[in-house]
């Protein structure tokens, strides 16, 4: 179960923590745009940092790309971006807000669900499966609406604008000269960065297929339902792969991949029971997929997609081949025959994925007789994963206490607190997700020379020798699960 009841919780510790923050917050902020804070930029680089490390480092035919934004116009009618990259809006004339027009419906099945209306639901999602089949997708759409009298879930009121598509490229002027014509888009997706470098990878790093190519970077989309924070945001960062798959054994690499992706997200620590698979039925398939499955968490605005894992058939080498003319065929040596490769991608979006760490992370318990609100991060992904204290501003004590962060601090991200009680310090560092604390006592100096090592998730608490410090917080880091 997802520990937190509503987004705004972690809305609100995300803030006040400094995870992430609103874009332009002092001129009243910027819609579906946010700025990741000291915390948050920490997280967000662990996550990006486990994920590409998995990616590059633990496969040795897997290579890294860094594709720019701006891309020739081309690209995109070749993805088919300019035609199909599409959603269909409808505007209430009363509050003139926009809503997606198939979510709404959506909305109003689940709503019916709840209720009890189970025939009628389904009669509805059977319609919407099948909208563009009996007029246009935005009539049929249009008509499910109106004709089940569909009201604007914020006013209320059922006074519709027609069903429209709305393109979600930003498009920008390009040079000095640029024109409207000319233009470029901001890319909606990482992925064509990948594509159209697949030729140069293959000519200059001697990879061979099976090969894949992984990169991480911002992409863009207009998004017309843009409240839910970084879930879904109108300038975001994604993680993609591509793998490059002889046609004929790409149903066993999209298992592999499945797979595979599913234990990334366990090994970082999110539990298991909050994640699931969610196939898409062949009517959902995007224009490109063969086959499509989602990896889905259950975040407190229910369950929803975090990373998709599609096989792409030949599609875009073939579609990037007639667009270009160039060729993007692959020579196969060894058994002397030449294809055009199929492709599986796994594409995750690391603000959602930052979203998942901090919903599954976080807990507000009691124990004895005391609250406190902490974030069980895996030890690896916190920002902060050692704080040092020394119990009392006191000389000797501060000494030793900044010796053990020098000695920590090229291998951890370490924070030396001697503001305020230890249980202060403490608090603080749990809302930040710091797994282990180190305080150094009058004992310390006086005795035993040993340290007080607290450990988050339990509280627990043990004497250690000061010598041992580094080698406690490495199998502490090892031996975490989560709880
Ligand atoms: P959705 O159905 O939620 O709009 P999508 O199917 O359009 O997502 P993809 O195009 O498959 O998403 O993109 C891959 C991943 O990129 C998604 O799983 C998600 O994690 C992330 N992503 C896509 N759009 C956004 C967005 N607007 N804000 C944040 N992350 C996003």
């Amino acid at each position: 179960m997802s520990n937190v009841d509503s987004l705004d919780t972690i809305v609100s510790l995300a803030k006040s923590r400094g995870f992430i923050f609103q874009s332009s917050e002092i001129y009243g902020g910027l819609s579906a745009v946010y700025d990741y804070g000291p915390l948050g930029v920490e997280l967000k680089r662990n996550i990006r940092n486990a994920w590409w490390k998995d990616m590059t480092q633990r496969h040795e035919n897997i290579v890294g790309v860094d594709a720019a934004v701006f891309m020739h116009p081309k690209v995109w009618e070749a993805s088919g971006h300019v035609g199909g990259f599409n959603d269909p809006m409808i505007d209430d004339k009363q509050s003139k807000k926009r809503y997606r027009a198939d979510m709404l419906i959506e909305e109003y099945i689940l709503q019916l669900e709840k209720d009890g209306k189970k025939e009628k639901a389904d009669e509805i999602q059977k319609l919407l499966v099948t909208s563009g089949t009996r007029k246009s997708l935005t009539e049929d759409l249009y008509d499910i609406i109106i004709e089940n009298e569909i009201k604007a879930p914020d006013s209320g009121a059922f006074d519709w604008t027609e069903v429209r598509q709305f393109n979600l490229m930003f498009k920008t002027a390009f040079g000095a000269t640029s024109s409207e014509d000319d233009g470029v888009y901001l890319r909606p997706e990482t992925a064509q960065g990948i594509f159209v470098n697949y030729k140069n990878i293959l000519d200059t790093c001697r990879v061979s297929v099976p090969f894949g190519v992984a990169q991480t970077g911002k992409a863009f989309r207009n998004e017309v339902v843009a409240r839910q924070f970084v879930f879904r945001m109108r300038e975001f960062e994604q993680m993609e792969m591509q793998y490059f798959v002889e046609p004929g054994t790409d149903s066993n690499a999209y298992t592999t991949w499945k797979k595979k992706r599913l234990s990334w997200h366990k090994s970082i620590g999110i539990r298991e029971e909050n994640l699931r698979f969610s196939d898409h039925s062949k009517d959902k398939l995007a224009h490109y997929a063969l086959a499509a499955v989602d990896v889905q968490y259950k975040f407190p605005i229910g369950w929803q997609e975090v990373e998709g894992i599609h096989n792409r058939s030949d599609f875009d080498l073939t579609q990037h081949q007639k667009f270009s003319g160039k060729k993007l065929d692959y020579f196969d040596q060894k058994n002397n025959k030449r294809y055009v490769p199929y492709v599986i991608e796994t594409s995750i979006g690391l603000d959602r994925c930052t979203l998942m760490v901090l919903c599954d992370a976080y807990r507000k318990e009691e124990v004895n007789g005391e609250k406190r609100t902490v974030l069980k991060i895996h030890p690896e992904l916190a920002p902060i994963q050692v704080g040092v204290f020394p119990l009392v501003k006191k000389p000797g004590l501060q000494e030793l206490a900044r010796k053990i962060e020098a000695e920590l601090i090229e291998d951890y991200a370490v924070r030396y607190d001697e503001t305020g009680s230890i249980g202060k310090r403490y608090r603080r560092l749990d809302e930040a997700g710091t797994p282990f604390c180190i305080t150094v006592d009058f004992d310390t100096i006086e005795t035993d020379n040993k340290v007080t090592i607290r450990h988050r998730d339990d509280m627990s608490q043990q004497r250690i020798p000061v010598d041992r410090v580094a080698y406690a917080i490495k199998e502490g880091m090892e031996d975490w699960k989560p709880s």
